[in-house]
């Protein structure tokens, strides 16, 4: 059995084209996303790549208001939990959503925010 490794890096990579890439176990089919080396369900090592919609709504969601300093420029922000249509939930930066209309539910759709040549996961308006 040939087992493909997506790493981190080429996770972002792919983000930076605009494509959001989970991970399916191939031990018990949990979905992962960003990749990680040891299943969190059951310990396998094995997965294989799965590209999603990037579509999703938000679970939880909280506004930034005292960044780090590096993001003080950026602030106030908000950072989400995305449950995806596929399933899997990951943390996100919110663009273009102003910050008094967020609510849990709200559906968004995945981005790239670039900057300063980091890439970093983001979702706007669906
Ligand atoms: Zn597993």
């Amino acid at each position: 059995m040939t087992e493909r490794v997506i790493t981190l890096k080429s996770f972002f990579e792919e983000a930076r084209a605009g494509r959001l890439t989970g991970i399916r176990c191939t031990g018990c089919g949990a979905l992962a996303v960003p990749p990680r080396e040891f299943c969190p369900t059951c310990q396998h090592r094995g997965w294989e790549p799965v590209p999603l919609s990037g579509a999703g709504k938000i679970t939880s969601f909280t506004v930034i208001r005292i960044p780090p300093r590096a993001r003080a420029p950026e602030a106030p922000y908000a950072v989400a939990v995305v449950k995806l249509d596929e399933g899997v939930s990951m943390l996100g930066r919110l663009v273009d959503i102003p910050l008094d209309t967020l609510k849990t539910g709200l559906p968004v759709k995945f981005r790239t925010l670039v900057a300063e040549g980091q890439t970093a996961i983001a979702f706007g308006p669906a």
